[in-house]
């Protein structure tokens, strides 16, 4: 009998259509039956477990290498705690103790240890160690299997293409599986920055995450639909949705074709301007995407990925690769470090403070400077590897000029020691901010007598100057970038940029669509940098009108009053011309 279909809403986080057979991944529970030891088999006993324990670590060495291989030092540096947990005592030794005083199975005895140290874990107030019992049961996971010879990952030898559908997906998850034969993601928890949304831009799959229910209701081989721009999910869909969204994905894929051989040409107007399209990445596997769209450079380094899944910031050798291999990857292009920005919507596992409002609390900029040896850390790290390419330096959440000078100030220290060990860095590396402050915003006169550049940082500047969460739904009719507020900010820090030779670029989702890329172009931008599969499209659009028709219509609508009157108007203007 054919199966209702199922709809699911959830996060859009990886673009596209993707039609497939689910396949369903279970939290591997490994059975195990309970068994006495004789007191004269506890030593071979002991000696089964600590055989499992060897096989785990060198298991867990070569998925680091993969990961390191495969995707990029940063994931494989999330295996290294999970090694230096199969040294750990308290779990090793426990266990060892525990067969012996119990004359039970390893199996038994080590689930019942890390149950232990869990339940320790999760009591702690500190969220990084209430976290940490994840990486326990991965680590218990892998020895148990070894234990009991259970087979190798699921996702490894998958047979034919599949959606992977599961509560969520975890580092060991995405390294192991066979990413030839995963077409798409869906998982039920989960959100922009989790670990799956991340991993499906990298790989450039559709992805839908915080898909409530999904779990109750999705069984291997059943079919399903993936619109990873609306973040729909439809299980066991009719046949007309599927001719439905089999049309959708054809013209999806029909404009990614034809908009590829756009991504050679320049971002030049009719009337021969030119402006300058860059790409937003989050982690560096992007970087490939970053050339294969054809943009200019890299507008927006995020490097709060660094910071994700972490027990400890990251050491400065580590930043120092990852930063260096990325402008190497791009070279002669550049690339705009942004330093850390995390707290409010970015979400950090073990860095996280307790406060009543982060979005207002000490994050980016303001943590940054509140631990300046950590922060030095990073700014040494950028600066030793744009020795290798080119590369820029922008601070984020900057709201009053004492930050400027300040982080200045402290950039200038780590020149200084820089120089005094002879390591060489671009000594003349540009210097920017983030405006995404109302108060930067108005006073971006001020601040631009301070730096080389601004980028506009919509997504924020939104936030703040409406006083709507970007991440709260309730809010999110709210959430207007036609808000005659917006425009006019925009085109003062524009304004004011420009007087003072400093160039302004815009890194928010804004700058992504194209008719809002229009209108900023209109309103004198120089750089637009967005997700790098937002490029092809943009360049199209502005590849298709000339600047003096963006400066009017952005002229127009800078005199209207509200953001429904705007959109009325925009509407009707792309219909007519794009
Ligand atoms: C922004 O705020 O517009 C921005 C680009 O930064 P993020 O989205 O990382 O806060
Ligand atoms: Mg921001």
């Amino acid at each position: 009998m054919k199966q209702k279909p199922e709809h699911f809403n959830g996060i859009p986080v990886s673009g596209g259509v993707v039609v497939g057979k689910v396949f369903r991944l279970d939290p591997r529970r490994l059975t195990f039956e309970v068994s006495a030891i004789p007191k004269n088999k506890i030593e071979e006993e002991i000696e089964r477990f600590q055989n499992a324990v060897e096989v785990s670590k060198r298991q867990l060495r070569q998925i680091r290498e993969k990961a390191e291989s495969d995707v990029d030092e940063i994931h494989a540096s999330i295996f290294d705690s999970h090694i230096l947990m199969l040294d750990d005592p308290l779990i090793i030794k426990d266990t060892i103790e525990g067969i012996r005083r119990e004359k039970k199975n390893s199996e038994y005895v080590l689930e019942k240890t890390v149950e232990r140290i869990a339940s320790l874990f999760k009591k702690m107030p500190d969220e990084y160690f209430s976290t940490r019992s994840t990486d326990l049961y991965d680590v218990a996971h892998h020895i148990l299997k070894n234990l009991l010879k259970a087979g190798d990952h699921p996702l490894k030898s998958l047979k034919e293409p599949v959606i992977v559908v599961g509560h969520d997906l975890g580092p060991s998850d995405t390294v192991m599986m066979d990413r030839s034969k995963v077409i798409g993601f869906v998982t039920q928890v989960g959100g922009p920055t989790s670990h799956t949304a991340i991993m499906a831009k990298a790989l450039e799959i559709p992805a839908v995450v915080g898909v409530a229910g999904i779990m109750e209701k999705a069984q291997t081989g059943d079919i399903l639909i993936i619109d990873g721009v609306g973040g729909r999910v439809i299980l066991n869909p009719t046949e007309q949705e599927l001719k439905k969204y089999e049309i959708l994905k054809k013209k999806i894929i029909e404009q990614e074709q034809s908009l590829s051989a756009i991504c050679a040409l320049p971002a030049e107007t009719l009337d021969g301007y030119t402006i300058e399209l860059s790409a937003n990445i989050e982690i560096p596997g992007e970087v490939e995407h970053v050339k294969q769209h054809g943009a200019d450079g890299i507008g927006l380094f995020r490097t709060e990925f660094f910071y994700l899944n972490r027990a400890r910031f990251p050491d400065e050798n580590e930043q120092y690769r990852v930063y260096r291999e990325v402008l190497e990857a791009v070279h002669p292009k550049t690339v705009i470090f942004r330093t850390l920005d995390i707290g409010g919507d970015k979400f950090i596992s073990g860095l996280r403070f307790k406060e009543l409002n982060p979005f207002m609390g000490l994050r980016a900029i303001r943590l940054g400077l509140a631990n300046p040896d950590m922060f030095k850390v990073q700014l040494r790290a950028i600066l030793r590897a744009s020795a290798a390419g080119n590369a820029k330096l922008m601070f984020p959440m900057v709201s009053c000029l004492e930050e400027v000078r300040e982080v200045k100030k402290l950039l200038e220290e780590v020149k200084e020691d820089l120089d005094k060990e002879r390591i060489p860095f671009q000594s003349d590396i540009e210097l920017g901010i983030m405006v995404e402050i109302p108060s930067a915003a108005v006073t971006a006169d001020i601040l631009s007598r301070e730096v080389n550049f601004f980028s506009i940082g919509t997504n924020d500047l939104i936030q703040y100057t409406l006083a709507v969460d970007r991440v709260n739904e309730n809010v999110a009719y709210l959430y207007e970038p036609y808000h005659p507020a917006i425009l006019r900010l925009i085109r003062d820090i524009i304004i004011a940029g420009h007087k003072n030779s400093v160039w302004v670029g815009l890194c928010g989702e804004m700058a992504s669509d194209p008719i809002t890329a229009i209108i900023l172009l209109g309103l004198g931008i120089d750089e637009l940098s967005m997700g790098p599969v937002a490029i092809p499209e943009v360049k199209r659009v502005i590849r298709h009108i000339r600047l003096s028709d963006a400066k009017r219509l952005a002229n127009e609508i800078l005199q209207m009053n509200a953001a429904t009157e705007i959109k009325r108007y925009v509407a009707a203007y792309s219909r007519k011309f794009l």
